[in-house]
């Protein structure tokens, strides 16, 4: 564990100095979060490292992860695709069963926090159980345009929150509880984001066969088509006709994510028998994705939905220049031309690749203005603060906590 200390030389001491006192004033509370999966996907990345500082700073949590068979994973990906405002076809009987594990996980769950945070639609019926205790709802995806008969259906859990937290201010809807939009983070100390040894990286390359005698074009990611991961073996064709290069598309799988499999055989056909295109199916390795975050020229998150989207932030941490959709979270964390480059289509993003690759200064500079933005706004420090600030309004009437 990195104890809060060591995020100093990074974010400097006032900041620390700052959670520490938000956190005393925490004490006696029970923070307690639960969700879908222990592994794969951002809501597992960011509690992973979340819940130990909050103990840290001596803020009590503890992490619960409710259970749930294929099918249940099934219907609620249709949700996730849903939400996103992808066709999905929900019946009246993945309702039941979705109430049903529901059920299951209510009998289950020992909701003890003080503070309930229950995160994204999977586990939201929980809040039947509901006593004296403050439950938040808090929605990781994009939800700017969601199907409005699930809407409608969730809808009825979340109202009976005290709270909702979104976000992007997009994502922001009509509901008769407190809304707070708070950005999601990394950590930079993590395995996922700490600085490497360059053997530790060629290493890496070499476990996967890549050469590094082109320039290389990475995006890693869940093989969900949300990601669009055929978009940018298209985008990679139309660069490669004009310079040689690679493509390294990289993505394991999360337990709550059950497409996966399939999503992986269509790329790999798109991809067809080009040698110079890796397709590399990942275990969980934090190292791994760091270093090959690390590796390319240029680095491409090219969704067509986002929440966030973590991979962004972890790219421009690590100095990369940046392609990604112009969806859900990411302009938060990309201004264009300023921090890297947006984009609506595989032309957009073939022509933005292509302009990197040819403007080795220009994509220095993206990179570094990348960095700072990401210093500044989404590392793991601002986000234990918009949390704890979170968790003191909840024992307030006012908008405003003081502290
Ligand atoms: N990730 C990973 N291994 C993979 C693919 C993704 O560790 O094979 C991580 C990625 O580095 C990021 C998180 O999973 O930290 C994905 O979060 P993001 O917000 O980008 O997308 P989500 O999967 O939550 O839609």
């Amino acid at each position: 564990m990195t104890p809060i200390d060591d995020y100093i030389p990074i974010v400097g001491q006032s900041v620390i100095d700052d959670l520490k006192l938000i956190a005393g004033k925490l004490e006696g509370k029970l923070v307690q979060h639960i969700n879908s999966t222990a592994v794969g996907g951002g809501v597992a990345e960011i509690l992973n490292r979340m819940v130990p500082l909050l103990n840290e700073l001596g803020v009590k949590t503890r992490w619960d992860v409710i259970k749930g068979g294929e099918r249940f994973f099934e219907i609620t990906k249709k949700f996730h695709n849903a939400l996103h405002g992808r066709p999905a076809d929900i019946s009246g009987d993945d309702y039941s069963h979705f109430l049903e594990v529901g059920q299951k996980n209510i009998a289950e769950i020992d909701t003890c926090g003080d503070i309930v945070f229950v995160h994204d639609p999977q586990p939201i019926t929980l809040i039947k159980k509901r006593k004296d205790n403050k439950w938040l709802w808090r929605c990781h995806v994009d939800v700017s345009n969601p199907a409005p008969g699930l809407w409608k259906f969730l809808r009825e859990f979340i109202i009976q929150y005290d709270s909702a937290v979104f976000s992007a201010p997009q994502f922001a809807q009509q509901l008769p509880v407190k809304q707070f939009l708070i950005a999601p983070s990394i950590d930079p100390l993590s395995d996922k984001n700490k600085e490497l040894p360059k053997e530790v990286i060629d290493a890496v390359l070499l476990k996967y066969n890549i050469p590094r005698d082109k320039p290389i074009v990475t995006q890693i990611s869940r093989f969900d088509r949300l990601k669009d991961p055929v978009g940018v073996v298209e985008a990679y064709k139309k660069v490669k006709r004009y310079i040689d290069c690679r493509l390294v598309l990289a993505g394991g799988g999360a337990a709550d994510d059950p497409e996966g499999v399939q999503v992986f055989e269509e790329v790999r056909e798109r991809a067809g028998k080009d040698e110079d295109i890796h397709i590399l199916l990942l275990a969980h390795n934090d190292i791994e994705v760091n270093a090959l975050q690390r590796a390319p020229t240029v680095i491409v998150q090219k969704s067509l939905k986002e929440g966030f989207g973590l991979t962004v932030s972890e790219a421009l941490w690590k100095a990369k220049p940046v392609v990604a959709g112009h969806v859900g979270g990411i302009p938060l964390q990309i201004t264009n031309k300023y921090s890297g480059l947006l984009c609506h289509s595989v032309d957009g993003a073939a022509f933005a690749i292509k302009q990197l690759l040819n403007s080795p200064a220009y994509a220095r500079k993206l990179g570094e203005n990348g960095r700072e933005h990401v210093r500044n706004n989404f590392l793991l420090t601002r986000h234990l603060r918009d949390y704890m600030l979170l968790f003191h309004s909840l024992y307030h009437d006012t908008d405003v906590v003081y502290l």
